[in-house]
């Protein structure tokens, strides 16, 4: 954020943005290193060795058939996406959450060969790779994490941290950039990944409702490329680990979900800003500033009003107000209809009853209900004629 006097006042209005996410902690446990939420933590992890087992013990042991073969999985994806891409992927995601949050990832290191989710704690995350007995719930997963220990300092959990792929399930690297469609449930891994360690790592839960967010699964989930986590995502991480040690604007992630990073996004007044956001900006400050239940701009609500969590109003993140004329809910020209719905979103009830304004619809961002002023090509070409009949009276031939 950049600092701005006038944006306390602003601030004073604006409404919280609704959170979804959930810990498993709640505000204690359930996480590494401290217990405390909001502490920072240092967290290992590596592949355990090929041909380890899961722990007969427990459940997941009936549900898995063989040894681990990370190997196997490893040669799968780097035939079908280059040497190096099964790797790459894993550590990007470890590189994600560590951009966002205060937790710090060692690794790979050695993950051995004792059985998974037996009695070995260390290292923290162990990750192996296991062929799904037919019809088994493991069978129907891409992969499962298991949430940190509820005391990573007192009460050590050999369960806790660990990830199994599912070998049976294909696991794909999709191509094109965050938000790009995917096949839904082919597991693009990077983002699987980011999910697992969104329960190993971060403690975090399933939330209600989000098809942004990482860790949602719900209906309306999975069907595009998602290895960035959403603002939720972020916020849930941050509540129990604290802030990133690099700053937001310097992180390479698009933190506040407006479409843009770091330098790009307009928010960001240099690359040592903690904050994508800024309170001098309405369409940029993480608020509700119009009382409308949306907040800010975003690229889904500005495809469609109906989708994302933005405000329609906002065109784009430097836009000055969330209640521009076409979505405040008023009849702002005294002529039939109202804003880009018929004021729906604002007033809600059956809204105007003569519709949208006819200036308004597909543009909800519009700060005018009446009709554009004469600008168009005709207009312009009425005025450069004449000029051009007189340059060419005075040219010298
Ligand atoms: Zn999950």
């Amino acid at each position: 954020m950049r600092p701005a006097l006038a944006a306390a006042a602003l601030l004073a209005l604006a409404t919280p943005v609704r959170a979804d996410w959930i810990s498993y902690g709640n505000g204690w446990g359930s996480k590494w290193d401290d217990p405390v939420h909001g502490t920072p933590a240092t967290v290992t992890w590596g592949f355990v060795d090929d041909g380890t087992i899961v722990d007969p013990g427990f459940y997941l042991a009936a549900e898995v058939s063989g040894g681990s073969a990370v190997g196997a999985l490893r040669a799968t994806v780097d035939a079908a996406h280059g040497a190096g891409a099964f790797d790459a992927a894993i550590q990007n995601a470890f590189d994600t959450w560590h951009a966002v949050s205060g937790i710090t990832f060692v690794g790979p290191v050695a993950g051995g060969n004792a059985p998974l989710m037996g009695s070995v704690t260390s290292p923290d995350i162990r990750i192996g790779a296991f062929a799904a007995v037919p019809s088994s719930g493991f069978s129907w997963v891409g992969a499962v994490g298991f949430g940190p220990p509820g005391d990573d300092l007192f009460f050590p959990d050999a369960v806790a941290g660990d990830v199994a792929f599912n070998l049976s399930v294909p696991h794909e690297i999709w191509p094109g950039a965050e938000g790009a469609p995917a096949v839904p449930f082919t597991n693009d891994l990077e983002g699987l990944m980011l999910h697992e360690l969104g329960h190993a790592a971060m403690g975090l839960g399933h939330p209600a409702d989000g098809a942004p967010e990482v860790m949602y699964v719900g209906a309306g989930c999975c069907a595009v490329v998602n290895r960035e986590p959403s603002p939720d995502d972020i916020a849930g991480a941050q509540s129990v680990y604290g802030a990133s040690s690099i700053p937001a604007c310097a992180n390479d992630i698009d933190d506040d979900g407006d479409g843009l990073y770091d330098g790009l996004d307009p928010g960001c007044a240099n690359a040592s800003d903690a904050s994508e956001r800024d309170p001098a900006l309405p369409c940029d400050d993480g608020a509700d500033d119009d009382g409308d239940g949306r907040a800010d701009h975003d690229p889904a609500t500005l495809a469609d009003p109906a989708a994302g969590r933005g405000d329609p109003g906002c065109k784009d993140p430097a836009r000055p107000r969330e209640d521009p004329q076409c979505s405040n809910g008023a009849d702002d020209d005294g002529k039939p209809g109202t804003d880009f719905d018929g004021g729906v979103s604002v007033n809600g009830g059956p809204g105007d009853p003569n519709g949208p304004d006819p200036h308004c619809v597909g543009k909800p961002w519009r700060d005018d209900e009446k009709a554009p002023p004469g600008c168009g090509l005709g207009a312009e070409l009425a005025l450069l004629l004449p000029l051009a009949a007189r340059v060419r009276r005075r040219a010298p031939i």
